[in-house]
């Protein structure tokens, strides 16, 4: 699959009415895409767990996008499969009165993975230059009165790019989702979660309200993403109006990043193998 086409490293040209909310790719059958989808995940298991072995690199899958977009559903769908042990989800939600008592980083920081595992951000820092954008959140926040001016939205973006830079310089790779759902397809998907009860729980009168500033939140993602995609930390932009699209695609590019890592079991040395032939030697010998 080409998967060049929703990637963004040169975010100074990019434009989001360019990418589509609605694609199926090479795929006319939906059946097709998750055998796909299922390939891809057995890939993702068994580089993990070679990653994990070898405990140098660490990778970050962070999911950013509208409501009911299906951030959830596809966190739950490409993953199902890999080892849990490998694989920590994190959801960011409303700072907590101890979190915005710090830099918006710091609740980052720990959450981050070890080497060796796969951490999902569901949601994450970028919220601080989109929700916190959009609401004007920043006017009340503890930052220092002098330090919010004109430029803070570009010092944020500098700050971030500077921080994932850092992490990909430390052995932590970061995946940037963004799921491009359409407005015609969001509200779609609200009335069937207040049609269905089982559906209920996930809907809150909140996000209706969000949907109001869904021009702003586009330009916001639009500047997040010109501002942040980079060569070494690009964008991924899924057409996320088909759900079992958009889980093909970033399973594809998440398996292909995976294993561009070139994960391998570490060797072991001499002495290690003569440690083991002995142990062989007293569990024969018993
Ligand atoms: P959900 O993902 O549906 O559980 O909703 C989580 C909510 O928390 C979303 O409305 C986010 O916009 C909001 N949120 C996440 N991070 C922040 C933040 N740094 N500041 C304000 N709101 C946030
Ligand atoms: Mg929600």
């Amino acid at each position: 699959m080409d998967i060049s086409k929703y990637r963004v490293s040169n975010g100074s040209d990019f434009v989001l009415a360019d990418y589509a909310t609605r694609d199926r790719g090479p795929y006319k059958k939906k059946t097709h895409a998750l055998k796909d989808q299922k390939a891809n995940t057995a890939i993702i298991a068994s580089e993990q767990d070679k990653m994990y072995a070898q405990d140098h690199w660490g990778v970050i899958i962070l999911t950013q996008a509208m409501d009911a977009a299906g951030k959830d559903g596809l966190i739950k769908h490409v993953l199902t499969g890999v080892n849990p042990l490998g694989t920590q989800v994190f959801s960011f939600k409303q700072p907590s009165a101890e979190e915005l008592d710090h830099d918006y980083l710091w609740r980052i920081n720990q959450r981050l993975p070890e080497r060796g595992r796969i951490g999902i951000f569901n949601r994450s820092y970028y919220e601080d230059v989109l929700v916190v954008k959009v609401h004007n959140l920043i006017a009340s926040s503890k930052l220092p009165d002098q330090l919010i001016t004109d430029d803070i939205w570009d010092q944020r973006y500098r700050q971030i790019r500077d921080y994932e830079r850092y992490l990909a310089e430390n052995g932590f790779i970061i995946i940037k989702f963004f799921l491009n759902v359409s407005k015609e397809e969001q509200k779609e998907r609200f009335l069937s979660r207040i049609d269905n009860q089982s559906k209920n729980w996930k809907f809150s009168t909140a996000d209706v309200r969000e949907r109001g500033h869904w021009d702003e939140y586009m330009d916001a993602y639009e500047k997040a993403i010109q501002n942040t995609a980079t060569e070494d930390n690009p964008w991924y932009i899924l057409p996320a109006d088909r759900k079992w699209y958009a889980r093909t695609l970033a399973s594809e590019i998440i398996a292909k990043r995976i294993s561009a890592l070139g994960n391998k079991y570490p060797d072991v040395g001499e002495e290690k193998l003569a440690e083991l032939e002995i142990a062989r030697q007293q569990l024969e010998d018993e």
